[in-house]
């Protein structure tokens, strides 16, 4: 049977005789590992569309048959090339971590067309912005927890319910906390590590994130420090809710001296 989809590399594998084992997204399928003979350099031969589908950051339209369990990609053809995207460091160190924490997030062979939709966006959206793409990953990651139904509560209390003076945020509790609710808690002695002063408007900067498509987000960012801190807040909440730790792709940005990772 030949499957037919639209997709996006998002992890490949050289193997044994020339073969390579491609971890493709696609649309219509969800995630799929498959072999393929073609290769992204295209090696001495003229690059074919093929070729050129197989290369990072490229949406490619693919034909891929199943026999016995297993996916072979017989072919392919590129669609879309988001080329900005690898013409500056900052760009593609953003880009290689969207594609990197999306890949631990999917689960194999479940359809997720709105995950794919916001990936592409936010391809488009970075190749279109010029600097300080800290705002775009923060509005991704929201999205993105968002449609896999795990995004914080930030409409009212996670332990009392009531919807105004929300003054922390409690990475264990699963969002916002009153201010009421964060002094007895504090006053209970509950360990109050994980839980966060709601600082630099967070709240209703998360509720934005999540009903604002992310072509809004290519011309507005928060300023550098509460997008740092924000940052931080919501890759521990992550970490704790997605078992999504430090990734290779942030590392290497760090390194870079682009993200502060405080230490809490
Ligand atoms: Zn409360």
């Amino acid at each position: 049977m030949d499957l037919h989809g639209r997709g996006i590399v998002l992890r490949q594998t050289k193997i044994a005789g020339g073969r390579r084992m491609l971890e493709l997204f696609t649309r219509e399928y969800g995630v799929i590992s498959c072999g393929s003979f073609l290769s992204a350099a295209g090696g001495s031969k003229r690059k074919s569309s093929g070729h050129l589908a197989l290369q990072p950051f490229t949406l490619g339209g693919y034909r891929i048959r199943e026999e016995k369990g297993r996916y072979t990609v017989k072919s392919a053809e590129a669609e879309r090339s988001f080329y900005g995207l690898a013409e500056d460091p900052d760009r593609y160190g953003e880009a290689a971590f969207v594609l990197e924490l999306t890949a631990r997030l999917l689960p194999e062979g479940v359809p997720q067309p709105r995950i794919f939709d916001l990936m592409t966006d936010m391809f488009s959206a970075l190749e279109n912005r010029r600097n300080r793409f800290l705002t775009l990953r923060l509005a991704y990651e929201v999205k993105l927890m968002d449609l896999l139904g795990v995004a914080p509560r930030t409409d009212c209390c996670v332990r009392c319910g009531k919807k105004t003076g929300l003054e922390a945020f409690s990475v264990p509790g699963g969002g916002a906390l009153c201010g009421e609710c964060h002094r007895k808690l504090t006053e209970e002695g509950y360990p109050d590590r994980l839980i966060y002063p709601a600082r630099f408007d967070m709240m209703n900067v998360i509720d934005y994130f999540r009903s604002n498509p992310l072509k809004r987000f290519e011309k507005l960012a928060l300023n550098d420090g509460a997008a740092a801190w924000m940052q931080n807040v919501i890759r521990r909440y992550m970490a704790y809710y997605l078992d999504v730790d430090q990734l290779k792709s942030e590392a290497a940005m760090n390194q870079e001296g682009m993200l502060q990772w405080k230490s809490h």
